[in-house]
């Protein structure tokens, strides 16, 4: 297939220069080395496999005009110093999620996940077809990067436990890895939460420096050997419903690119965003099998009670956050108004559906 039906086929999205043509003589023989820093530990499953499949995507789409060296945590910069890496061009890509980068920009949070907040599906017709793609970018536009969504884990798990979740007081001065705004929510319920780059969670959670954490889903906890450390596994993710796995360009070298070159990115980060739920979704359930049939972990749901409870959380951390800064106001309130359409329309066909499959 010629790389431009290609690209046409799999939905071509505007560049962020105008003038893009796909038509132009090819610029011969330039070839553009970037540099790709990661939050996660190298080739990390789902994670930093996502990574390595979008580096691997816009050097096949490009014809290996623009090929990327990727770097596992702290290969060439620690995991949270991947944001201003790229900002300061030593890189001119990063793959991580948007919630790291709350002490920069509040409203950054809002593009990983909100508790109670949009599903995979929902968050993607947020940002391709719902306006927040246009917020998103206006957010990182003063640091110099543009953003795009590069994967999602779908709904993930609540996490990992020494000691039964029975209600939100149980969860009083429980220390707990869980970032974002999850974490502003496990603080109102009286525990401490506490940001740790994936690579360090296991450590910290077998040697009680921390009680509790929350990773990803089954599938990536399972390679971190999280059920080595904690006994139950309790479920639904109410903080991360569809947590988008972000990338940032550099907003100068991007603009360095030709327009075909700049679609090609895009483009691959559009294919990334979907390919890696789908691999994720696909291996969930394995995996879930193998906690609990082989490794005896305690499966365990969140009783209604303290979801309701987290929900109220929810409610006010996110309003006490949507005041902290004008972007997050805008982005909390064009999120809210989005959640609430689309609750309307998914009643009536996830849900509905669901619950009909289930009878
Ligand atoms: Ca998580």
């Amino acid at each position: 297939m010629q790389r431009r039906d290609f690209i046409k086929q799999i939905g071509m999205i505007g560049a962020a220069t105008a003038g893009t043509s796909l038509a132009a003589p090819s610029v011969a023989s330039r070839k553009t080395r970037w540099k790709m820093v990661t939050a996660w530990p190298k080739n990390f499953p789902g994670l930093g496999t996502g990574a390595e499949f979008l580096a691997s995507l816009i050097g096949d789409m490009s014809d290996g005009e623009l090929t990327l060296k990727v770097y596992g945590a702290n290969e060439l910069v620690p995991p949270f110093e991947a944001f201003d890496a790229v900002s300061r061009g030593t890189a001119q890509m990063g793959h991580a999620s948007a919630y790291y980068w709350k002490g920069k920009q509040p409203a950054a949070q809002f593009f990983s996940a909100m508790p109670f907040g949009l599903t995979a599906q929902e968050m993607n017709a947020w940002l391709y077809h719902g306006g927040g793609m246009t917020l998103w970018r206006e957010i990182y536009e003063p640091f110099g990067l543009i953003p795009a969504a590069a994967g999602n884990t779908g709904v993930q798990m609540a996490g990992w436990f020494n000691k039964e979740v029975n209600s939100v007081r149980d969860l009083e001065g429980l220390k707990m890895r869980i970032p974002g705004l999850g974490g502003e929510v496990l603080r109102r319920a009286g525990g401490v939460p506490v940001s740790l780059p994936g690579g360090e969670i296991f450590t910290a959670l077998q040697s009680g420096a921390i009680d509790a954490t929350e990773w990803v889903g089954p599938y990536n906890d399972l390679a971190f050997g999280l059920h080595k450390a904690a006994k139950y596994y309790y479920y639904p993710g109410w903080h991360e419903p569809g947590a988008v796995l972000e990338t940032f360009i550099n907003r100068d070298a991007f603009a360095a690119l030709p327009g075909r070159l700049q679609a090609v990115v895009m483009n691959a980060c559009r294919v990334a965003n979907q390919d890696v739920l789908s691999d994720l979704t696909a291996k969930n359930n394995d995996a879930l099998q193998t906690l609990v049939t082989q490794h005896k972990v305690s499966l365990r749901k969140l009783p209604d009670e303290v979801l309701i409870q987290l929900r109220e959380l929810t409610r006010q951390a996110v309003e006490e956050i949507a005041t902290s800064s004008e972007a997050s106001r805008k982005v909390h309130h064009a999120l809210t108004v989005f959640r609430d359409k689309v609750t309307k329309w998914h009643d009536i066909s996830e849900r509905a559906y669901l619950n009909a499959r289930a009878l």
